[in-house]
């Protein structure tokens, strides 16, 4: 179930006209960052991955600086500004769950994925899962048929901050 990805590697300019061409071409597609032995990648490394649903096909940009910085602009070209959350954006609270992982989150101990129905490393395909790699804990998870747009926005609060 957690079998890293076959991923296409490209440099970072390569996976942003990658992105853009995707883009534009109205495909399917999102991005996840990665972290040293994430599930995602089992990589050693970073790495800012991208999926093209329509393709089948996965790419990525690997680097050991953090990535987080050089993913913004990609996810706003993927998902628009909407995916970057603004500071000043009002929260809903989010589910329980998730604010067990985003305490987890803030003491340092893991890191947060967003899968959708179609994400093909979604353990629950068909429905949304927000998923936390927890050091201590193993993996969290909190499932949903509806986009849980509350916890979403936490969580990318978190990893963008
Ligand atoms: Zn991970
Ligand atoms: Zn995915």
């Amino acid at each position: 179930m957690y079998s890293p990805l076959t991923i296409i590697e490209l440099g970072y300019e390569d996976l942003v006209e990658k992105a853009r061409a995707i883009a534009l071409a109205g495909g399917r597609r999102h991005l996840h960052t990665t972290v040293p032995g994430c599930l995602i990648t089992g990589s050693a490394r970073r790495a800012i991955v991208l999926e093209a649903t329509d393709e089948g096909a996965v790419y990525a940009f690997f680097d050991d600086r953090p990535i987080e910085e050089r993913a913004k602009p990609l996810a706003i070209l993927l998902h628009g500004a909407d995916s970057v959350p603004d500071e000043a954006d009002e929260l809903l609270p989010a589910c329980a769950a998730v604010n067990r992982m985003a305490d987890r989150m803030r003491l340092g101990k893991g890191h947060f994925h967003i899968m959708n129905p179609v994400c093909l490393v979604n353990p629950h395909r068909g429905r949304w899962t927000v998923l936390f790699e927890d050091a201590e804990l193993g993996v969290l998870e909190s499932v949903s048929d509806e986009r849980p747009l509350a916890d979403i926005r936490l969580v990318e609060r978190l990893i963008y901050a």
